[in-house]
């Protein structure tokens, strides 16, 4: 069944549980972890041009989302050891552009209980490819920043599946060094996305194989018009090709809660 032919009621309950949200306000100095873990060029886009008017399958992945990581969040909250959704923030000074920036971004889920564990949640359709190649580097990056504002040596992804679920530790990266290394690159990031918004200028694009992920896939990105205006009926001639061959690969969820589009900023 398609989520077109639920009952008009139903359909409107997911539209409003995604886009009844406040909008968000974006300031030029402040980023998201969510922004720096993906394509730069798309976080500027999704900053600067106005938001396209969604219909319920549109919705779909976001009030999935949603929905597990409120209801986790729920039992989290109710256990005197667990704690949801805390918003972090890491300030820093960028010589570069003269400024102060904030990263900024809300963890799902710190566990006292499991040797002061923090989580991070995400819903997917399928794990294949979680099982088979780990947790995603996006993911990795945005709980590490969130380790890192905690000083937590214990970080764990969670993959929720309408079939289960699978925990991936990854503990092994939360080293000083591999996490100074990171921080470094993330600052980076930051200062080149506040300087695009500054100078209205979009970075360039991060483009095809990120990661082994076709992130310029239209379920991924609406703005792919706007990076390959000659491409694209090339690629929308490739791309049902690339999904024959990958046949489970996941389509990823964001869980978190700050916007209606990338559930997680
Ligand atoms: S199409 Fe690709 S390169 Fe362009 S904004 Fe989207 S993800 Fe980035």
């Amino acid at each position: 069944m398609a989520i077109e032919d639920l009952p008009e009621p139903i359909q409107k309950h997911i539209l409003n549980r995604v886009t009844g949200r406040p909008d968000k306000i974006f300031h030029p100095n402040r980023v998201y972890i969510t922004e720096l873990v993906k394509c730069l060029r798309q976080a500027y886009f999704k900053r600067h041009l106005s938001r396209v008017p969604l219909k319920a399958p549109d919705c779909w992945n976001f009030y999935r989302g949603i929905v597990f990581d409120q209801d986790f969040g729920y039992a989290m909250r109710n256990d005197p050891q667990g704690r949801e959704q805390d918003r972090v923030t890491l300030p820093f000074f960028t010589s570069v552009h003269h400024t102060s920036i904030s990263i900024s971004g809300h963890l799902d889920f710190y566990y006292a209980a499991d040797e002061d564990r923090i989580y991070e949640l995400k819903t997917t359709k399928n794990d294949y490819y979680i099982k088979k190649t780990g947790a995603k580097q996006e993911h990795i990056d945005q709980l590490m920043f969130y380790c890192f504002c905690y000083g937590c040596p214990h970080g764990s992804v969670v993959y929720v599946t309408m079939e289960g679920a699978t925990v991936i530790p990854i503990d092994n990266l939360l080293t000083k060094e591999v996490i100074n290394e990171f921080i470094l690159r993330i600052k980076l990031r930051a200062e080149a996305l506040v300087k695009a918004n500054l100078t209205n200028q979009a970075p360039v694009g991060e483009r095809l194989n990120w990661e082994g992920t076709w992130r310029c896939k239209k379920q991924y990105c609406k703005y792919r018009s706007l990076c390959y205006p000659n491409e694209m009926s090339l690629m929308d001639q490739i791309e049902p090709l690339w999904n024959t061959a990958h046949p489970t690969e996941e389509d990823e969820v964001d869980a978190d809660t700050d916007t209606t589009e990338d559930s997680d900023e």
